[in-house]
């Protein structure tokens, strides 16, 4: 990854008489280099199962970094690990969608049969760990292996945990996600053949025809909206990056770790070669000639898949030089993240790519004037780009023509938890809660609450269960539609203890840059635990639950912060947590 080193400043042997006595490059050939830091620590922990500080001083040389700062960014990571590790890791995840669905019974026999969370046995130890994106399977595990593949178990059991530990090159056992044979998910294509085949390319070749100008106009038209949570109008960035002169850079967000979400995982893995062909039309229409795609750590499958995928497309000369004919040059790199929820927000995803922690940078400057590199930057998640395909090629307006007022177009949910049938739906915009869990066969018990949009989002009681979710429906109820998370809970669920659960992640997932949010997510989670407990001043500890929500939402930085109270405040308004008297 590095290449050899070039000099003894950079860990080679002496060359020339002068070689130790002149360093060449300086801070501008370190910064150049300085986004291969992460990709080389996930070398270096693939290999050999943890990072040690004998490796991280050579990253560092051959970076090169000061060490302090290497080991700032391999320690801002939850899947880079600096203490010495066993060569196997599973990460058993007990998060709110598995908790569901009843993974602490799961989790208890472990700790019965391997000793507690961090116990090293056999040569592999495992760990909890927040929500893997495997929610629709009622339990995961993701599976670090020293010098194999990662892999992932969903469901699993004590008896896979127990076993993947002692074997060296395990497999993934994964089982199908349930989802609907509608639009943006009806294509499993495990080969460009197929892709091919099924009509795929034909959207870039039109959007080629019409040209770039042609191919925002549709978009604009379209009135597509960002899935991934904040809702932004597509048209309106994708004009703002075009207007920019100069390198510009074009983002797949691929980081889907919302609990409760697994859309884009499943997109991903069925339609490797759709978001391909999405990502270049969105660098042909604004200008760009260079692609990433941030994908979450713990997603194996899909990371393989896309990364064969490019190798393909690249071979059959849809990236490279020229695409189509048209004079044309794009490319697309991936690049993996390593466990960290923070780096979904866009500009924590810029400095994780550039090789610093991935903490939020203030806005303004916005990522369409200065994103990636400090360059003009689109950035998308997967669910929005896979809509661009059938934009360019059925027009902007027979795409606004699905949906309501302002949430236009197919709409995927994520339905977890209490429901019989947990997969990935497709709904025309406009289906109600109701709805969308009928669509999954129905709710498994009576339901006490239902959490839309994730962790950042808010429960919902019966009343409310025939809203439409719409961005203007959920705006309405004071509520954000998020990612689309549907995750429902029945009346025999311990509602204190997910919860709980949510605040815990908040304040593990905190990247810790604002005192705000480092801090009043800590008490937060401390203060329901208290309460849970029947600890004290209950009336004292709700009001405190009030301010931290307050200064949350007004003195965070980024969206982290100002959402980590949200869930916690409905399940109280809803009466979820039972507050001693
Ligand atoms: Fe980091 Fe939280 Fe501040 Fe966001 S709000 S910058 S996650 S500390």
């Amino acid at each position: 990854m590095l290449g050899l080193p070039d000099s003894v400043w950079a860990g080679a042997d002496k060359r020339s008489p002068a070689d130790d006595h002149v360093a060449y490059g300086g801070f501008h050939a370190s910064q150049d280099r300085r986004h291969l830091l992460l990709p080389t620590l996930h070398a270096v922990q693939d290999d050999i199962g943890w990072v040690s500080h004998g490796a991280l001083n050579y990253i560092s040389q051959r970076v090169p970094v000061s060490p302090a700062e290497a080991f700032g960014v391999a320690t801002f990571y939850d899947l880079i690990a600096t203490e010495q590790a066993p060569p196997r890791v599973a990460h058993v995840c007990d998060d709110i969608a598995c908790k569901a669905a009843g993974v602490d019974r799961l989790l208890d026999d472990l700790s019965d049969r391997l000793g507690d969370a961090g116990t090293v046995v056999n040569g592999g130890m495992w760990k909890r760990s927040p929500c893997l994106g495997q929610c629709e399977k009622g339990s995961a595990a993701f599976v670090q292996v020293a010098g194999a593949q990662n892999v992932v178990l969903a469901p699993v059991s004590v008896e896979q945990v127990v076993d993947v530990l002692s074997v060296a090159t395990p497999a993934s056992s994964v089982a199908p996600t349930p989802r609907s044979d509608t639009t943006l998910l009806n294509i499993a294509t495990t080969s460009l053949e197929d892709f091919r085949a099924a009509g795929g390319y034909h959207a870039l070749a039109h959007a080629i025809t019409i040209g770039p100008g042609g191919v925002r106009d549709h978009i604009d038209t379209s009135g597509l909206r960002g899935r991934g949570g904040a809702a932004f109008p597509a048209g309106i960035k994708w004009n703002a990056v075009a207007a920019e002169d100069g390198q510009k850079y074009v983002i797949c967000n691929a980081d889907e770790s919302e609990p409760g979400t697994f859309k884009d995982r499943v997109l991903m893995e069925a339609n490797p070669f759709g978001l391909i062909e999405a990502l270049t039309i969105a660098g042909f229409a604004v200008g760009a000639t260079v692609g990433y795609i941030y994908i979450r750590g713990e997603y194996p499958s899909a990371h393989s898949r896309l990364s064969a995928a490019l190798i393909e497309a690249r071979s059959a000369g849809f990236l490279g030089n020229d695409l189509l004919g048209s004079g044309f040059e794009f490319d697309i790199e991936v690049r993996r993240g390593a466990g960290a929820y923070i780096c979904g927000e866009e500009t924590a995803l810029f400095n994780s790519i550039e090789g610093f922690r991935g903490e939020p940078r203030q806005k303004p400057p916005f990522p369409t004037q200065a994103g990636l590199f400090g360059r003009p930057t689109l950035i998308n998640n997967v669910e929005s780009l896979m809509n661009v395909p059938s934009i360019v090629l059925g027009g902007g307006e027979a795409f606004a023509s699905i949906g309501t007022g302002d949430s236009k177009g197919p709409k995927l949910f994520c339905l977890s938890g209490n429901v019989v049938n947990p997969g990935v739906f497709e709904v025309p915009f406009g289906a109600t809660t109701r709805e969308l869990i009928d669509l999954a066969g129905g709710a498994d018990g009576d339901i006490a609450a239902v959490l839309i949009g994730g962790a950042a989002g808010s429960f919902i009681g019966e009343d409310d269960l025939d809203v439409p979710l719409t961005f203007e429906d959920t705006r309405a109820l004071n509520i954000g539609l998020g990612s689309g998370v549907v995750l429902v809970f029945n009346t025999e669920t311990d509602m204190a203890d997910i919860v709980s659960r949510i605040a815990e992640f908040f304040a593990h997932e905190s990247c810790g840059l604002c005192v705000p949010c480092r801090v009043g997510t800590v008490r937060q989670k401390e203060t329901l635990l208290s309460i849970r407990f029947g600890d004290g001043d209950i009336v004292g500890k709700l009001e405190l639950l009030s301010d931290l929500d307050e200064v949350l939402r007004e003195a965070s930085i980024c969206g982290l912060g100002q959402a980590a109270s949200v869930a916690v405040q409905s399940a109280l308004e809803l009466g979820l947590i039972g507050v001693p008297e």
